[in-house]
């Protein structure tokens, strides 16, 4: 069965081996057991119901929120060969009428449906009348009331079990923690379900945080040397910056779209679809653009403001290098990113304890932002996996140094009590550096003791400083009072000498890396082979046009770029690339291979 298994991989999809659990998951769903997966984004979930579905008799049904994906990935499917469609409110009656009828007699290897539909009386009836090789519920997590991504729809798919007993059904998810999983188990009735869980690295990403100075230059510095002509996304907190930023980055020769819940639903539909089409659209959105994006060439994701959790951090950079090519994940930060967010959870309707667990949340993230060992390390460490350094990210490749921090921690601290916690970042840093502003004057700050006392370090430094004794809980952001910083019950043990402090040592922040490189991580190809990828894309925008799909439906980078690297000069040799199945070798082997030898 294995054997068949791979077959299908090799013929239909054209790709050599399984990756990670797919082999195991696929013969426990193939031979009819209930499963839940859990991988990260981009690891090759899909595969895991789409090759059960094609190896059991009958049509796999893919219950999915994402209306707007499913068009394309049953074209991408087509491309395949496979006999697929969707059911959605995009659909004419007509349209519809006719793919119920193909479902009825058969014709179909898998049906995706929107869970709306799927629980209306029309629907289950036309899929009891249907021969089931499985169902698929993917994206499982919105079936968690306590995600931001809960569908009250989903919480009705444990109708699925009863109407449809014997038939095996499949949960899927990137989410990671534990309670979400037993949410999915429990709420879904997957009792008896095995779990496979991957690791949740996403190794092909570089992680990297920066000190925020002038955020949007160093947003345009970082695309133009690093990722010129490529896709990305750049997340802002608030629709006015969205706005403001991909304004900015167009006057920068940046072809750049906007997307936000607050703009008309037909222009964010036509600027997603732009982005998910075209090779080289940054677009910049609030985390409104999420869920529905599926384009795996999408080379960065970058931050112009502090995430509000590791979670959301987590999911937003994984929507880079879904293509298992060479991404970054790159933020810039800054202390008003933390007092910003602060106050919005002190100002948010939420109940107490509920504003306690956000505050948590936020100073996990901020203690990624603020360490000095390896940020993957500290990732994972978040999600309960452990690690080793990486190798990939800015604390390995470029590790700060420590110093002895505690004298100016205790400075700080000294300084903030001396000046009565009612005072922010600012002001605290300018009684520091004994600078005699009025503000300092008139409430007799410059006869303070410490007035001065930290004379020898830059503002910046200072206030490096000041973020991280605030992500080390030795100092905190009074959010009731403006933002003023105040002393933690841990601080008494520094001001004491019980205790010391190490902390990064301050440098200047560098322009962005020198490793600039060309389209689509295409470093490592000669220039012979880079010049060769370029005609293939060229070749593959006009293919799409003409089918109507998104590029990336076509092939994938990481294909062509595998075909410039070793010039296939025959269908034969074309074969034995990845990426390439039986069904697209006969329908662009001939083009290929022409453009190889061009
Ligand atoms: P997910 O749903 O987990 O985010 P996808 O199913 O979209 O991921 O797969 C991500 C990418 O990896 C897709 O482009 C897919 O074709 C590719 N892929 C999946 N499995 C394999 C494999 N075994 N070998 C090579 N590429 C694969
Ligand atoms: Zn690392």
């Amino acid at each position: 069965m294995n054997k068949q298994a791979l077959a299908v991989l090799n013929e239909v999809f054209g790709y050599p081996e399984f990756r990670g659990h797919q082999a195991a998951v696929i013969e426990h769903v193939t031979g009819g057991g209930d499963a839940l997966v859990l991988m990260p984004t981009g690891s090759g979930k899909s595969l895991c119901y789409q090759i059960p579905a094609l190896l059991r008799e009958g049509m796999g049904v893919v219950v999915s929120p994402l209306i707007s994906l499913m068009q394309d990935q049953v074209a991408a499917l087509a491309e395949l060969g496979v006999r697929a469609a969707f059911l959605n409110s995009t659909l004419s009656w007509t349209e519809v009428a006719e793919i119920e009828a193909r479902a009825r007699r058969g014709e179909l290897d898998l049906l995706y449906v929107a869970p709306e539909r799927l629980l209306t009386e029309r629907c289950l009836t036309l899929l009891a009348a249907s021969r089931l090789a499985l169902i698929a519920i993917d994206e499982a997590h919105c079936v968690s009331q306590w995600g931001h991504d809960f569908r009250p729809e989903y919480l009705q798919l444990s109708v699925l079990k009863e109407r449809f007993p014997g038939v095996p059904r499949i949960a899927l998810t990137a989410t990671a923690d534990a309670h979400t999983r037993g949410e999915i188990l429990e709420r879904l009735q997957l009792d008896g379900a095995r779990v496979f869980v991957s690791s949740f690295d996403r190794p092909n990403i570089r992680y990297r945080i920066v000190e925020k100075d002038d955020g949007r230059r160093q947003l345009v510095d970082f695309i133009r040397t690093e990722h010129a002509g490529e896709a990305g996304i750049v997340y802002c907190l608030s629709r006015k910056k969205v706005d403001e930023t991909a304004s900015f980055l167009e006057t920068q020769g940046i072809a750049a779209l906007a997307y936000h819940a607050g703009m008309e639903s037909d222009t964010r539909r036509r600027h997603q679809e732009r982005f998910q089409r075209e090779d080289a659209i940054v677009m910049v959105a609030t985390i409104a653009f999420g869920m529905g994006i599926d384009k795996p060439d999408v080379r960065f994701v970058a931050h112009l403001d502090l995430p509000k959790s590791v979670e959301g951090y987590y999911q937003e950079t994984g929507r880079a290098g879904r293509d298992g090519l060479a991404a970054d994940a790159w933020m810039a930060y800054g202390l008003q990113d933390v007092v910003q967010l602060r106050r919005m959870i002190q100002e948010s309707e939420a109940g107490e304890a509920q504003k306690r667990i956000q505050a948590a949340k936020l100073d996990a993230m901020l203690g990624l932002c603020e360490t000095a060992e390896c940020r993957r390390v500290r990732l994972l460490g978040y999600f309960g996996e452990t690690a080793s350094p990486c190798g990939n990210c800015d604390t390995c490749l470029d590790p700060p140094a420590t110093f002895d921090g505690t004298l100016a921690a205790q400075q700080l601290l000294s300084c903030v009590y001396r000046t009565g916690q009612r005072f922010g970042a600012m002001h605290v840093i300018d009684v520091l550096r004994g600078e005699a502003t009025d503000k300092a004057t008139e409430r007799g700050h410059d006869r303070l003791s410490t007035f001065g006392i930290g004379r020898e370090r830059s503002e910046r430094e200072w206030r490096a400083i000041v973020r991280q004794c605030i992500a080390l809980g030795i100092l905190e952001i009074d959010h009731d009072a403006y933002g003023a910083l105040r002393l933690t019950s841990d601080s008494r043990g520094v001001l004491r000498a019980e205790r010391s402090i190490a902390l990064r040592a301050w440098r200047e922040s560098k322009r962005s890396a020198r490793r600039a490189r060309t389209a689509a991580g295409a470093g490592e190809l000669s220039a012979e082979a880079l010049q060769l990828f370029e005609r293939l894309r060229a070749w593959r925008l006009e293919a799409a046009r003409r089918h109507g799909v998104p590029a990336y439906v076509i092939f994938h980078d990481a294909t062509l770029r595998e075909i410039a690297r070793v010039r296939p000069s025959s269908l034969d040799l074309l074969r034995g690339i990845s990426g390439i199945g039986a069904r697209k070798l006969e329908a662009y082997g001939e083009e290929i291979v022409g453009l190889v030898q061009l």
